[in-house]
């Protein structure tokens, strides 16, 4: 068995959803993953917002442009009359469910029902191609089977039983087709895995039916060693180690969804990043092998926040540094660098949603200096944080640039620093050109 996951971009059109049909039609037994088409979970997250303000006009234009939007995809996809029909009831249904919601309450629960339809729809939209084309597949709920604990993490023995049990049920079939991004809570309603949640459903599909392999399909070659859109002649990676592949993907390589590595490394199961416009290139292998030290990869994550709490009296105390995680822990608000001295500790995040109470409560403590608009460069390979000369060739490539903080050591494969997101470019760039052409 291996998995399958298609992102927005791969399932965008009618065009790329029967290259994907043609993909899948092998011989080999899989579970196929698909996030909705492109696009689509944006105007959802729109909608939703527009109802939750009760701007009903607002909602329903939107509403209607999406829906149009999808008709002319059912027209170019479908050959014959009957899956035209079948197709535009199909559409039909679902956006007739999503301007039901319009009653006065509208909460959380509500948006995430709209929410899911996106994901609904490009499985019942493949599953119909392939139905039209005489392809045998199962549509396998996701809602049957995917769902999170009472702390909103993934319930993995559940997902087990019930997706081999779904599976089950039809030992002949080869193709098995679900949602990725869509779950149940532990209450059974509707819920998902948050934003780009679909390679994270894939990453527990995998694990739960103990996949050979599960393939993330996008649409650029797997994962590179700087950031395409920012540096030239990058280069995509053959092998990964999950550690590596963690770093990166938390880092900002977007090409996979950070919370999807930890399950793949823990059950062992390789994941590959492909391209849907090259199928037959190898593209990215992440595995527990690595091929080797050495410096991989450069990737930036932007909109980071860093904090500095400057307390000369409280910061030898013992329990200091508890009492600062905890304001943190309180407002869920996770801290990606640290770097200390004496006298104070500095402090990244990305989720600035409570940064005026995080504040507040740190100023309890001393003086609370905020810094926006910064960057952290994450340099990954292997046993960079341990072996002799990368921690030069790092900082030497970086020296006309001012860096704001350090993190070295924290793991064997990332050297972390932060910088102005003015900088970032040249930061890139000069890390690409001494780590890897002038070598
Ligand atoms: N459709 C969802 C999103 O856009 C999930 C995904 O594509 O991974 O966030
Ligand atoms: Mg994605």
């Amino acid at each position: 068995m291996i998995v399958l996951k298609f992102g927005g971009t791969s399932v965008g059109s009618a065009t790329r959803i029967k290259e994907v049909a043609n993909l899948i039609n092998t011989s080999e037994k899989k579970v196929v993953v698909l996030s909705a088409m492109s696009g689509t979970t944006n105007d959802l997250v729109e909608i939703a917002g527009y109802l939750y303000k009760k701007n009903h006009d607002s909602a329903n234009e939107a509403i209607i442009t999406l829906e149009k939007k999808y008709y002319d995809v059912i027209e170019a996809l479908y050959a014959t009359s009957e899956f035209k029909e079948k197709g535009n009831e199909l559409i039909k249904s679902h956006f007739t469910h999503i301007k039901s919601f319009t009653q006065d309450m509208f909460t959380l629960f509500e948006e995430k029902a709209i929410l899911a339809q996106g994901e609904l729809i490009s499985t019942a939209l493949l599953h119909y191609y392939l139905t039209e084309q005489n392809i045998n597949s199962v549509l396998v709920p996701a809602l049957n089977f995917m769902r999170t604990d009472k702390d909103g993490e993934p319930d993995l023995f559940y997902i087990k039983e019930n997706i081999n049990r779904e599976v089950n049920q039809n030992p002949e079939n080869l193709i098995f087709i679900t949602q990725g991004f869509i779950c149940r809570n532990a209450f059974g309603e509707i819920d998902n895995l948050k934003r780009g949640g679909s390679d994270y459903s894939a990453a527990l599909i995998g694990v739960a039916c103990q996949a050979a392999e599960i393939q993330i399909w996008t649409d650029i070659d797997g994962m590179h060693n700087n950031d395409p859109r920012h540096v030239e002649n990058t280069k995509p990676l053959a092998n990964l180690s999950f550690d590596e592949a963690a770093e990166l993907a938390y880092f900002g390589a977007k090409i996979l969804h950070p919370a999807s590595v930890q399950p793949c490394k823990i059950a062992n199961v390789p994941v590959r990043l492909k391209n849907t416009m090259q199928p037959e290139a190898n593209g990215t292998l992440v595995s527990s092998e690595t091929n080797g030290g050495g410096i991989k990869a450069i990737a930036a994550k932007d909109n980071i926040t860093a904090i500095k709490i400057k307390s000369g009296r409280m910061l030898l105390a013992h329990g200091f540094m508890r009492k600062v995680f905890e304001i943190f822990e309180t407002y869920k608000t996770s801290i990606d660098m640290i770097t200390t001295s004496e006298v104070a500790v500095s402090v990244t995040i990305d989720d600035t949603k409570y940064l005026n109470d995080i504040v507040d409560e740190l100023k309890k403590f001393g003086t609370v200096e905020v810094d926006t608009d910064l960057s952290i460069i994450c340099v990954v390979g292997d046993f960079i944080a341990e072996s002799k000369g990368y921690a030069l060739s790092v900082f030497g490539a970086l020296k006309d640039i001012s860096i704001r903080m350090i993190s070295y050591g924290g793991s064997r494969h990332n050297v972390s620093l932060l910088v102005n997101t003015s900088d970032k470019n040249e930061a890139l760039n000069s890390l690409h050109e001494n780590l890897f052409e002038n070598v």
